[in-house]
Parts: C-alpha cells; structure tokens; sequence
C-alpha cells in the first residue's frame, strides 16, 4: 500500500488497522502528542527522524487483538481529551499512567523544533541605459531561474551601500563602468527558501564592452521589446517603470546582440 501515490504510513497503517484488522499503530499529530506527553518523549514531534520513536512507542502500546479500535480511540483521545492547549486531564482515562501529568510537566510536551527563520538577500540591480536601448543578460540554463533574462546586478555585501554595490555588481558580471541616474524603486519577493529585496537604480553607460561572467547572453533593447524576453517574477515588478521612459544618449552608438557561449 505504501507503493501507492500519496499514501504515507499514517494513512497505510489506519487503513491496514480499522479496514482490515492488521496490527499497525497509526501516528498523526494527535497520537504523537499523547505519546509525547504519556511518555514524556524528548524528541521534537515535527522532526522526520523522530517518527520511528513515536511509532516505536505506539506500537508497545498496540492492542493486537483490536488495532482498528486501538487507532482510532489514541486519534479520538488526542483530539477531544489531550488537545494542545488545555488537555483535559481531570477526564483523561490514561491520566494515571501519564507521565507529564505526573510531575506537571505537561505544557513541555510535544517538544517542537523551532524553524530556521528564512534568509534575506539585499540585491542591488541596474538598469543601464546606452542611447535608447537597455542592457539584459541571460541566466545560464542550468540553476535558479535558469535561461531567464534579467537585468545586471547581485548580493550587496556587508558594509556596502546600495549604489556602490551596484555599480561594484554591473563591473564583475558584465565589465561596464556606469554611473548612476536616480533611484528606481524597492522590490521584494519570496522565493521557496529564501527572500530577496531588490534596490532597482536607472544607470547610465559610460565606457567599456560588454563581458560576461556567468551569463550567457547579452542583448541592448528597446523598452517595448522587453515583453520579448521571459524574465523572473522578481524582474517583471518594476518592469513598468521601464515602458514608459527610454533614456537618450545621442553621443554613443551600440551594438544591440552579443552571444557568449
Ligand atoms: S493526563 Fe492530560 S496530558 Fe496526560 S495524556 Fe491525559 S490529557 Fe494528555
């Protein structure tokens, strides 16, 4: 049974228990806060490695003659009598046997790990402007957001202004000195592991030819070409910025394409 999609061992072992009268001990969060609180168990109950404790516990306490009935009165206790804020222990049946109630303890149990805050990246990003035309890069197709076009920039470092740490982001990855027009705007977005807040800053090209360190591509582009080029979530935020105001530079001539492989 536990072949089949979607099916974990919780499920398996009720279904196996109730519907068939096997002797599996079925662990869901209510049972494991029992468990925990019975036993005084003092291993966290939302850590994957600690599943093999609580199943170890349910199953020495398993009516084999009974599994079905064993299951679902341990589910229906830890839903209606060990609730997780106010367990009614004056009604408990096991209340002898408990060991947290025993000594007081029972606002300790479950132990529960406590997450690991997700991380936050300030980004500083350029838009540069050479005639009318923007620079974008292309990502390599292999990682994060991989083939995606995007605009230079990256991490700011510690101790480092936005600015600097975008001007520093726009000479390591794409060997442009600019400066910097205005600020543009302040973008935050949620990626599954981590959060990004992006300084957006309009730069202006000033000398040098376009190299590449990791990207893979290059275009100079119009604004109204954007749409053109798939680019990440994060990007397509401040986008709207960019249709409306293309920044001249009569004194300076580009070529708009460069590959590098
Ligand atoms: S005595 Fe209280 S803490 Fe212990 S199992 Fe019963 S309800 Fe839960």
């Amino acid at each position: 049974m536990r072949q089949l999609p979607g099916i974990g061992d919780y499920i398996a072992s009720a279904v196996l228990s109730i519907g068939f009268d096997q002797p599996y001990a079925s662990v869901d969060g209510n049972v494991k806060r029992v468990l925990a609180r019975l036993f005084k168990i003092e291993v966290p109950v939302n850590q994957a490695k600690g599943l093999a404790v609580f199943k170890t516990a349910a199953d020495k306490l398993l009516d084999r003659g009974n599994p079905g009935i064993f299951n679902q009165a341990m589910m229906e206790l830890g839903a209606v009598v060990c609730q997780p804020r106010n367990p009614k222990c004056d009604s408990c049946p096991i209340q002898s046997h408990c060991a947290a109630y025993k000594d007081g303890s029972i606002h300790k149990y479950p132990l529960r790990l406590s997450r690991d805050p997700v991380p936050e990246y300030p980004i500083a990003v350029g838009v540069i402007y050479r005639k009318d035309r923007l620079l974008i890069t292309r990502r390599p197709a292999e990682g994060l957001l991989g083939g995606l076009w995007e605009f230079p920039g990256g991490k700011i470092e510690k101790g480092e202004d936005p600015a600097s740490g975008c001007l520093r982001e726009i000479r390591e990855e794409v060997g442009l000195e600019v400066t910097i027009d205005s600020y543009l705007t302040k973008v935050k977005h949620a990626y599954t592991h981590f959060r990004i807040v992006m300084e957006v800053f309009r730069c202006r090209y000033v000398s040098g030819e376009v190299k590449l360190k990791a990207h893979t591509a290059y275009r100079w582009v119009r604004p109204e070409e954007l749409d053109n080029f798939p680019f990440p979530k994060a990007n397509l935020k401040f986008m709207h910025f960019l249709y409306s105001s293309s920044k001249e530079d009569p004194e300076v001539t580009v070529e708009s394409v460069g590959e590098q492989r």
